[in-house]
């Protein structure tokens, strides 16, 4: 096995640093990102030196372009103004208290004043004098460049960590065609600027962004004259299929990217290395540099508007650049590029969202569409829709919710399935990526955010929305826009997904039995989770009201019935049914509720095996359930056993299962490692005859790192690459292997390329993912699998 490619622990975020009152920290001495001493920290970073770590100085698109550039990819030179240099800019120029001050008491929904206010700051910033050293030091770098006055793009770079790059529509300011060392440095200040926009300001104050530690770094990028631009997917946005989407016009990109031409449409398929579609644009306009100054729209000349934009071979060789980063990234990126001279640069490279970073988008009409952020949580479950808010503060409101409508909600039950499954888009205040409306939303196929914190109470009912459940974010209104047809041209012919053959099996979980077609159409490898407590308490009562109003046979018809239809729909491929597992906070709204126990800490609390053990009659009507299922041939049906902490509890459930007739040699049970102690004895556990273990991050990392996967307050420590997590993951699957035990996940980490490919270059033998990651899933193990190959006949060829 390859060793050596563990996950690094994630970035350390810059510290959160509050008003002091004492006004130390706006002296010059200290940086207010790092704490360093301001003089170690430059004021200019070139482009090689810079690395994604260097966030808070260079912003989210400096990082970029240094990461870029340092895997080869073909980026314009450039260099960054950094944050740091921003923040000396307000020291010394004496300008920062009064910036501050002059919109500390600020009601920014009251639009007159916040207007006011933002214009007072901005043109505090503007007017200011540069300090020499700064207009030194950008001069020199300027000249670096290039001994003429180079032709330049200067644009913003926001350094806070949470906030979206394109979150301050008016923040993030581009100047296209800058020349000479004047226009520079004013581009440099207007970006500086617009910082404080009125959006942004109001956006900051909404999201509790403290204002003193937001910072602005401004990138300094050679300006490529491009004869042709565009943007690029580097894999099908929405089903993660490996076709290479490619849009491309006359010109700037800004054509492109804003939506002020139809551009021409390219698929390019990575399998067969062929371009599987193309659609020629009428393309009536291109933007090109006006003069030695900004841009301007230009009509493109006769035949050259149904002009094909790209050849094949460019087709092939921006799809290949494509590839380069998004196995670089591990995800598939959203990339911009453009051609001058028949040489190719990529511009920018991001995580795939259709809408986050287009700004101010036109229709064709030239009408402008708003953008405005109104929140972000957490992108659960993937896609775009718009529709009317319908905020539910109790279970008994849902039949005011309507088809379409966008439910709202503190955190979704549940009782709430029915309707979760009406709605367009789920919203709601609590949660990280594994709570109940994330794994619901993603089977229902349903764009989801969750752990807003405060969603119910900035929507309004019957306001209306755009969620993007992609990256997380919230929109004012209903937002059109050009992306979503670039991910509809995919449809024009592209090949059918061909099935990729991989050693590892790639299996998928499922939660409620509809879902069980759709999982069954990835072509998974069986079912690696089938969680049934979805499937109970979607019933609406509890299995004690079940057992104390003399209604077993109902219960255990439901959930015959319920794991049937998953079965039948995974015919000849292993279905791992896991036995009931809800903490009793989610059993409390349901009839019976009222007899939970009231705990302190329910995922802590009385769920999993614990509570079977405890409950031989829950026990018994899950286990007769199961047992009418192999009687009626169902062998496929294999059981795993949630929550177990020691060997004693396996070996007590199976004497359980087999006192009630099951035999218990001869069928599939295993545990799930959920909790370190399993993890930690699972050789002990082999030798008490477990078939299999599948590793529950979501509970694993939960238990690991004491951090509860459902606060939203510590959802940025919640990291399933957490080396303790990796270390308790490696040496439980080098115990299986040694055994000969399947050894899987199906936790939510298991849906993350990244993750898969550390996996099997660990020696992980399954990974069951959620639907939506399932072809993307595949692709990394295939290429992780297909690199270990590789390695392993040059390493033997070298011998
Ligand atoms: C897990 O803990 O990773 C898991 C799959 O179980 P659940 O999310 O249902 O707790
Ligand atoms: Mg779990």
């Amino acid at each position: 096995m390859t060793e050596g490619s563990e996950f690094p622990v994630k970035d350390k975020k810059p510290p959160d640093i509050k008003k002091t009152g004492d006004d130390n920290y706006y002296t010059k001495e200290v940086d207010i990102i790092s704490g360093a001493s301001m003089k170690e920290v430059p004021n200019i970073l070139w482009l090689e030196e810079i690395r994604k770590e260097d966030i808070p100085s260079v912003g989210g698109k400096g990082a970029s372009l240094g990461e870029m550039a340092s895997i080869g990819l073909p980026v314009p030179k450039a260099f960054v103004v950094t944050a740091q240099a921003f923040r000396r800019f307000l020291v010394e120029s004496g300008i920062e208290k009064k910036i501050f001050a002059s919109y500390e008491q600020l009601d920014v929904e009251n639009n007159e004043a916040l207007e006011k206010a933002a214009s007072g700051a901005k043109s505090m910033v503007l007017k200011a004098k540069m300090p020499a050293v700064l207009t030194d030091e950008i001069r020199k770098a300027y000249k670096k460049m290039s001994a003429e006055d180079l032709i330049v793009a200067v644009r913003s770079s926001a350094t806070a960590e949470d906030l979206p790059d394109a979150s301050f529509a008016g923040q993030q300011e581009t100047y296209l065609n800058i020349k000479g060392e004047t226009a520079l440095l004013s581009a440099v200040q207007m970006c500086w600027a617009s910082l404080y926009g009125a959006r942004a300001i109001y956006y900051r104050a909404k999201q509790g962004f403290d204002d003193y530690t937001v910072n602005i770094a401004v990138v300094v990028q050679q300006l490529v004259h491009s004869e042709k631009a565009g943007v690029m997917f580097t894999s099908h946005p929405i089903t993660g299929e490996p076709l290479t989407i490619i849009e491309g016009s006359w010109g700037l990109g800004e054509a492109v990217v804003s939506g002020t031409v139809s551009p021409d449409k390219y698929i390019f398929d990575q399998r067969s290395e062929r371009v599987v579609d193309v659609l020629v644009s009428n393309k009536k306009v291109e933007i090109i540099a006006d003069g030695d100054h900004g841009t301007k729209i230009v009509e493109v000349a006769g035949a050259r508007q149904d002009t094909q934009v790209l050849s094949d071979a460019e087709i092939k060789k921006l799809a290949m650049y494509g590839k380069i980063a998004e196995n670089h990234y591990g995800i598939p990126q959203d990339v911009e590029w453009s051609i001058v001279g028949g040489i190719i640069y990529i511009l920018q490279s991001r995580p795939i969202t259709t809408i986050g970073n287009r700004k101010e988008a036109k229709s064709m009409s030239g009408e402008k569409q708003s953008e405005t952020i109104l929140l972000k949580g957490q992108g659960a479950a993937p896609g775009i829709a718009s529709g009317r808010v319908v905020i539910i503060r109790d279970v008994k409101d849902t039949g005011s919710v309507k088809e379409g409508d966008i439910l709202v909600t503190r955190m979704t039950n549940p009782d709430m399935v029915p309707a979760m499954r009406k709605v367009a888009a789920i919203v709601t205040d609590e949660g990280g990526m594994t709570c109940h409306a994330a794994i619901v939303s993603r089977e229902l196929g349903t764009p989801a955010v969750v752990g807003t914190k405060t969603a119910t109470h900035i929507l309004k009912t019957g306001q209306m929305i755009t969620v993007d459940g992609e990256m997380g974010l919230i929109y004012e209104g209903e937002i059109h826009h050009p992306a979503p047809a670039l991910a509809a041209a995919s449809g024009h012919g592209g090949a059918a997904p061909e099935a990729i053959i991989t050693a590892t099996s790639v299996k998928v979980n499922v939660s409620i039995p509809e879902a069980a077609v759709r999982a069954a159409a990835t072509g998974a490898d069986g079912v690696g989770l089938l969680r049934i407590e979805h499937l109970i308490l979607g019933l609406n009562k509890t299995p004690g009201w079940f057992i104390t109003n003399n209604k077993e046979e109902d219960f255990v018809r439901e959930l015959h019935d319920g794991i049937k239809i998953v079965l039948d729909a995974f015919t000849g491929k292993p279905v791992w049914v896991r036995t009931l597992d809800a903490p009793t906070d989610e059993f409390r709204n349901m009839m019976g509720g009222e007899n939970e126990p009231h705990e302190h800490n329910p995922m802590l609390g009385w769920r999993g095996i614990r509570r079977d053990l405890q409950s031989p009659d829950q026990f018994r009507l899950q286990v007769e359930a199961f047992k009418r299922l192999w009687k009626e041939g169902y062998d496929n049906l294999g059981l795993m056993f949630p929550m177990v902490s020691h060997p004693d509890q396996f070996v007590t459930a199976k004497a359980m299962m087999k006192e009630w007739g099951v035999d218990v040699e001869n069928v599939t049970l295993g545990i799930m490692i959920e909790i370190p102690s399993s993890a930690i004895m699972i050789e002990e556990f082999i030798r008490c005859g477990i078939k299999f273990a599948s590793f529950g991050t979501n509970d694993l990392v939960q238990y690991t790192l004491a951090i509860d996967r459902n606060n939203e307050n510590v959802a940025d420590m919640y990291q399933p690459q957490h080396p303790a997590v990796l270390h308790l993951i490696h040496n439980a699957i080098q115990v299986c292997r040694e055994f000969n035990v399947e050894c899987s996940i199906c936790g939510q980490a298991g849906s993350d390329p990244k993750m898969a490919m550390w996996l099997v270059e660990h020696g992980i033998s399954s990974i069951s993912a959620n639907i939506d990651a399932i072809a993307k899933i595949r692709q990394a193990v295939a290429r992780t699998e297909k690199r270990i190959i590789l390695e392993a006949a040059r390493n033997r060829d070298a011998e």
